[in-house]
């Protein structure tokens, strides 16, 4: 497995060059854009790693799936889906101008900003509590008690997150969201930051690929249909606006973070923490679709 790791990661880093970081969050265009790494655990626990796959970064919008499946084990399925939707859609992550239309009662999808946003104030918990509970089910996840949030990041994100306020107080003022939106949007912040690695994230998916059953998620959720319900969105909105043709061209349902982050789930066998900061148009890591999208090919794993 690492020779086959190796090799598609020697063939592809040269195309870190069709990207770039992501700046718009300051903090994040420090990252070395040529880093690439990835770790795959596989069915018998496994776990192969190779590149940078121990250099940290932030979760960014993978913790989107964090804060769901929190959201739907503190309320469950139905109460969720009553505030966001389950549709894939073509607007970017932070698209926000289709909350002003009076037609629309819910946010399009749990992986957009607005979405996620959404979700995370579905969230039990007051003030801090909230975001310690997320990060406490990514270190139940990931089987990495040491994870803690990026302080920089956090700052940045929260001096630079106009957008993402504006987002929060306009679903506020349509009815979709209620509740003390400043700690709402904290906990977004801080969830964004969360500082992880490769294996980290591979842990994550393996979790999902593993239906949770390794797993005391301290709730009486049903596990395998929590698990079909994130791979499904995973599906259709994981990489945003890519999501349509990285599933027909990788076929691995995946999450991505604009720090370079993608977190791929082969259901009930391989779990994939991919790591490579240079992005596309669609906030997506460019060095993740060309190195998954090979090895998909190379290991046979496409799931359609
Ligand atoms: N923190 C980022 C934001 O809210 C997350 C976006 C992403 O990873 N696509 O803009």
């Amino acid at each position: 497995m690492e020779k086959i790791l190796k090799k598609i990661l020697e063939d592809n880093k040269k195309f870190y060059k069709d990207g770039k970081v992501a700046d718009y969050i300051p903090a994040l265009g420090k990252a070395n854009i040529e880093d690439c790494g990835i770790t795959i655990i596989d069915k018998d626990k496994n776990i192969h790693s190779v590149g940078d796959y121990n250099k940290k970064f932030t979760i960014q919008s993978i913790s989107k799936i964090i804060t769901l499946m929190l959201a739907i084990m503190d309320k469950g399925f139905e109460e969720v889906f009553q505030i966001v939707g389950y549709e894939g859609t073509e607007r970017p992550f932070n698209t926000i101008s289709y909350l002003e239309s009076e037609k629309v009662k819910k946010a399009i999808n749990p992986m957009l900003n607005s979405g996620a946003i959404a979700v995370t104030s579905l969230i039990k918990g007051d003030g801090e509590k909230k975001f310690d509970r997320i990060l406490e089910l990514v270190k139940v996840l990931a089987l990495n008690s040491k994870i803690d949030y990026d302080r920089e990041v956090y700052k940045s994100e929260k001096d630079t997150g106009d957008r993402n306020k504006a987002i929060a107080y306009l679903m506020k003022s349509r009815g979709i969201i209620n509740g003390d939106i400043e700690s709402t949007l904290d906990s977004y912040f801080k969830q964004c930051s969360i500082n992880i690695n490769t294996i980290d994230l591979a842990n994550i998916a393996f979790s999902i690929a593993n239906r949770f059953e390794d797993v005391d998620l301290e709730s009486h959720i049903d596990k395998k249909k929590l698990s079909s319900l994130l791979i499904s969105i995973m599906v259709h909105s994981g990489m945003y606006n890519f999501s349509g043709e990285w599933s027909a061209k990788v076929g691995i349902p995946s999450k991505s973070g604009v720090a370079g982050g993608v977190l791929s789930v082969v259901p009930d066998k391989y779990g994939i923490g991919f790591f490579g900061p240079s992005l596309d148009e669609n906030g997506n890591s460019i060095l993740g679709y060309k190195v998954i999208g090979e090895l998909s090919n190379e290991l046979d794993l496409n799931i359609y």
